[in-house]
């Protein structure tokens, strides 16, 4: 008899949404991108008992079409891209209609969601395990879609458990990257609450749609911060190298990059220092980005050897030079000519540090 089986589709499924559902950040960072997609100004992030209960996002975005009530949370089902080519001109978030059907695989998930031309009556959807449409029924709602996650992982018992286990940690981490989005997002307000059982909800951060990434970081981490902070603004120009690879040179990047943020001065004597966050984005989305970031802190440490930096770092470069379908998730960006980019970044940072009058004397090193 053989003994090579196929597994079942319903196994398949599971084992497909928790590779994009890793954790706690993963639902938050999926469900605000899915507004910032959806144009909103205002998205509300609510947490009930850090998560483990329900996180719930709610926008007042374009909402949903009726006709797409049917597909929206089947696998690959996406408004976004619909050929691979489409991939390097991305100017969504979203582009692999995987999030929506995970959700419904890892948790009791539904939607409510009116369009500006439904007035106050919206519609309620509920689905099935395999993000097949369940039900609709009507009900009152505001312009916008609210995304609903109640019991995440309640189908994976071990990944439940774990997620129990590590809650404040997990929690932690989907607030950090929550203040990303947050301080990236310019025009939006973005607001974030936990309510723990038993007890009144608190209101953690928010952001008021302001025109600048500088008052949402005010915003979040307080004036003080935004006080011991200098602007960046490095235009790295990198000659071609025969190093890049050959997706690049096939397609001829610009070898520009432009790294717009704020960072701490180096400079001692600023009373509290800036909380040690560290966001970097490429082309305003939040991504991982250990290389430079590793550059940042080696730079700022050659002037300052006692303090972890704040950085907030927004990579502009062209679309062609990285890829970001390089992990389920979505988090890790593969950019084409890091070396380059690494080697140009320290030496542009250096000369921001050296010829600035926040550097620190040598004498008080
Ligand atoms: P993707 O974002 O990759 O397209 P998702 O599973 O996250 O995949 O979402 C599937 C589709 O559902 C999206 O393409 C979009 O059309 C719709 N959608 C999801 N969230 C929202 C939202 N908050 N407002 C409006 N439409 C949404
Ligand atoms: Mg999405």
């Amino acid at each position: 008899m053989a003994t090579i089986k196929a597994i079942e589709g319903r196994s398949v499924h599971q084992i497909q949404s928790g590779q994009v559902i890793v954790d706690l950040v993963s639902v938050v960072k999926e469900l605000v991108e899915n507004s910032l997609d959806a144009g909103a100004t205002s998205i509300e992030v609510r947490f009930k008992n850090q998560g483990l209960d329900s996180i719930e996002v709610q926008d007042n975005g374009k909402g949903i079409a009726p006709e797409d009530f049917e597909t929206i949370a089947l696998k690959h089902y996406t408004s976004k891209l619909s050929s691979y080519e489409d991939l390097t001109s991305l100017d969504t978030f979203g582009f692999r209609g995987e999030a929506l059907s995970s959700l419904c695989a890892l948790s009791n998930f539904h939607i409510i969601t009116a369009r500006a031309e439904d007035g106050a009556v919206g519609k309620r959807l509920d689905f099935e395990v395999s993000g097949q449409l369940r039900g609709t029924s009507v009900s009152a709602a505001q312009r916008g879609t609210t995304v609903s996650v109640e019991n995440l992982f309640a189908g994976l018992p071990v990944r439940r458990k774990e997620l129990e286990k590590n809650i404040k940690r997990e929690y932690g981490k989907a607030l950090n990257n929550l203040y990303a989005y947050a301080c990236i997002s310019v025009g939006v307000r973005i607001s974030v609450s936990n309510q723990m059982p038993k007890a009144k909800k608190t209101a953690l951060f928010a952001t008021q749609a302001n025109p600048t990434t500088k008052e949402n970081i005010m915003n979040v981490f307080g004036s003080k911060t935004l006080l011991s902070l200098v602007q960046l603004d490095l235009e790295l120009q990198m000659a071609p190298s025969s190093t890049r690879s050959f997706m690049a040179s096939a397609t001829e990047p610009s070898m520009e990059v432009h790294v717009h943020g704020h960072i701490s001065k180096p400079i001692f004597g600023q009373g509290r220092q800036a909380p040690d966050r560290q966001m970097f984005f490429v082309n305003s989305r939040p991504c991982s980005l250990p290389q430079v970031a590793k550059v940042f802190n080696e730079v700022y440490k050659s002037f300052n050897l006692s303090q972890t930096p704040f950085i907030f770092a927004n990579l502009v470069m062209d679309t062609n030079a990285y890829d970001v379908n390089v992990s389920p998730d979505k988090r890790s960006i593969l950019l084409h000519d890091q070396a380059a980019l690494l080697e140009n970044l320290k030496a542009s940072l250096t000369g921001l540090f050296d010829t600035s009058e926040y550097a620190v004397p040598q004498s008080q090193m």
